[in-house]
């Protein structure tokens, strides 16, 4: 089976878009406000989907694009500008930022109950302590597609491929929650035999930036492969999974692209209006 992560971003769309006209009716507007520094073409293209996304949400949209060598502090005086502005519910700076600029202080200037993405200290430790919180976008876009498609995670035994705090982490934090109840590893690039410790996985989440790096060596029959990966190469988008190898030995796999990818971006719009029926007492 293949989890056509489109399909289920759509689907999360469609209740946010349900939510906004809500809140609209009861004359409050819903914003995310973007933040781009420097010309990194990948970033550009994800802001601007997620622009487009939160526009077809009936979310507003805020655009700041600022140089590569704009001061930190300008930065942060925006961060500041930001979290006092009632019409914005929703703040994102898109990662990574140039070098020489301090990423984590500036997430940790956010609001963090603007802090749509779920990367604030805040937000990652409300996730630590199982309460209520924006989560990160990727990890719980995976989670949205497994529980679309009726994949149950309590009791498996989940591998995730990576520990990144944007991907790797949390997604174990969340598999393991009261309520997901999976048994998570976190592999990494010091793990020892890869292979093997994929090989007892039911469900393997990858998330490394290595391309096509999870082959049939690492699926058992019938494990769920779950591809995080979004790796720019000659021959056009790849993920971390090497999908011919393994989509016969799966018994489900998300395509790259068209798998995790949509999900990231309509979980940033769920976080948004979450964001602002939370501060709107709803
Ligand atoms: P990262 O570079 O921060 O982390 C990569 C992790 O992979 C590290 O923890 C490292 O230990 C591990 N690793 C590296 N080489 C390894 C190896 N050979 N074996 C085992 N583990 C290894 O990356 P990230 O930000 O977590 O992103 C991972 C991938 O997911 C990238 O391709 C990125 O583009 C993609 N991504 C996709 C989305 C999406 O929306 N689909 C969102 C975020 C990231």
């Amino acid at each position: 089976m293949i989890l056509d992560g489109k399909a289920v971003a759509e689907t999360v769309k469609a209740d946010v878009t349900a939510r906004v006209a809500a809140l609209k009716e009861r004359g409050i507007s819903v914003g995310l406000a973007t933040v781009l520094v420097g010309a990194d073409p990948a970033s550009h293209v994800y802001v601007r989907s997620k622009r487009r996304t939160a526009e077809a949400t009936g979310i507003n949209s805020y655009h700041h694009e600022l140089p590569a060598d704009t001061p930190q502090v300008e930065i942060e005086a925006l961060i500041e500008q930001l979290n006092a502005d009632p019409a914005v519910d929703g703040i994102l700076v898109q990662l990574p930022l140039p070098k020489g600029l301090d990423s984590d202080r500036i997430t940790e200037l956010m609001d963090p109950s603007k802090d749509a993405d779920g990367l604030h200290p805040f937000n990652l430790g409300l996730l630590v302590l199982g309460r209520d919180g924006l989560t990160p976008c990727t990890p719980t876009g995976v989670m949205r597609i497994l529980e679309h498609y009726g994949i149950d995670v309590s009791g498996k035994n989940v591998v995730i491929v990576g520990r990144s705090f944007l991907v790797g982490r949390p997604q174990a934090l969340l598999m393991t929650q009261r309520g997901a109840d999976a048994t998570a590893t976190i592999a990494h690039s010091r793990t020892r035999d890869l292979a093997a410790v994929c090989r007892a996985a039911d469900i393997i989440v990858a998330a490394v930036g290595v391309p096509k790096l999870i082959g049939a060596d690492h699926v058992s029959p019938g494990a769920v492969v779950i591809d995080v990966g979004i790796n720019r190469t000659d021959d056009g988008l790849v993920g971390d999974v090497d999908f011919e190898a393994v989509k016969d030995l799966a018994s489900a796999i998300t395509p790259v692209p068209g798998g995790v990818g949509p999900m990231t971006v309509a979980m940033l719009m769920h976080n948004t209006v979450s964001a602002a029926e939370k501060r709107a007492g709803v």
